[in-house]
């Protein structure tokens, strides 16, 4: 049965009308960046991997001019992947594979750590990234200097099951990227967990129905929030949202197990 911990990959402030559409500028709220550790006895999958430690010492390096006006970070040093695992007795090389649920520089800018990993990416996630890497001109901006590295990605089309168990699958959530993906992970009769990341931030955007401002396709987002909403309500799935910083006060963190 895997074993779940919810670690701290950051905290950004920026305005609350980001996460939501139908929401004025003007009020700035701060967001917890949430990384997850899922011990299978298979292997140890990392979902995501937080803002890279160099965004707090030199954003305007790390992030760029542009992302570094809109987000400022609120993180303390230990707010980092490699830090947060080793709260855990776990280093780098202990991750059999890495879960990116996207290419957005609070989802992926740890990549680099992890050499020896295998990485999970859905493929239009990828090939949206190559292209906007080359130039392209789409309304994507993922983060080169954080997943453009000789890592071992390995590119998946839609539902995965990691170990062909059913115990941690994931799940096809397009819509805030042009790949982005959630996890399912089904700890026994009746304990599901999905880990929605970015598909949906807070649970306020689940239960008003309302989309964040910067997204790639909002039919295709509006299609997985309702997916997952159906993992909520309907199926009585436990849900971790991507960014809810009121769930994140009462959600156990690492060393401690996810309850
Ligand atoms: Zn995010």
């Amino acid at each position: 049965m895997p074993r779940v911990h919810a670690l701290c990959g950051g905290y950004i402030d920026l305005d609350r009308s980001g996460f939501f559409c139908d929401v004025a500028p003007g009020t700035r709220v701060t967001v917890p960046v949430i990384c997850f550790l899922i011990a299978h006895p298979r292997g140890h999958v990392l979902l995501d991997t937080g803002v890279h430690r160099q965004a707090l010492t030199d954003p305007l390096a790390r992030l760029g001019e542009r992302r570094a006006g809109l987000f400022r970070l609120r993180s303390q040093p230990n707010d980092e992947i490699v830090n947060q695992l080793a709260l855990l007795g776990l280093g780098p090389g202990d991750i059999r594979y890495v879960v990116n649920s996207h290419f957005h520089f609070d989802h992926c800018g740890g990549n680099e750590f992890f050499p020896h990993s295998r990485f999970l990416v859905q493929r239009p996630e990828m090939e949206a990234a190559r292209q906007a890497l080359a130039g392209a001109p789409i309304r994507y901006s993922p983060s080169p200097i954080d997943f453009d590295h000789p890592l071992d990605y390995q590119l998946v089309d839609g539902e995965h099951d990691v170990f062909g168990d059913g115990e941690v699958v994931l799940l096809p959530t397009y819509g805030h990227t042009p790949g982005h993906q959630s996890v399912l992970v089904r700890r026994g009769k009746g304990d599901d967990l999905v880990l929605t990341a970015d598909a949906c931030y807070t649970r306020e955007n689940m239960d008003r129905d309302v989309l964040p401002t910067v997204l790639w396709d909002p039919a295709e987002m509006s299609r997985s929030l309702a997916t997952l909403r159906e993992w909520r309500d309907r199926k009585g799935a436990t849900v971790v949202y991507g960014h809810d910083p009121g769930q994140w006060q009462g959600l156990n963190r690492a060393p401690a197990p996810l309850a």
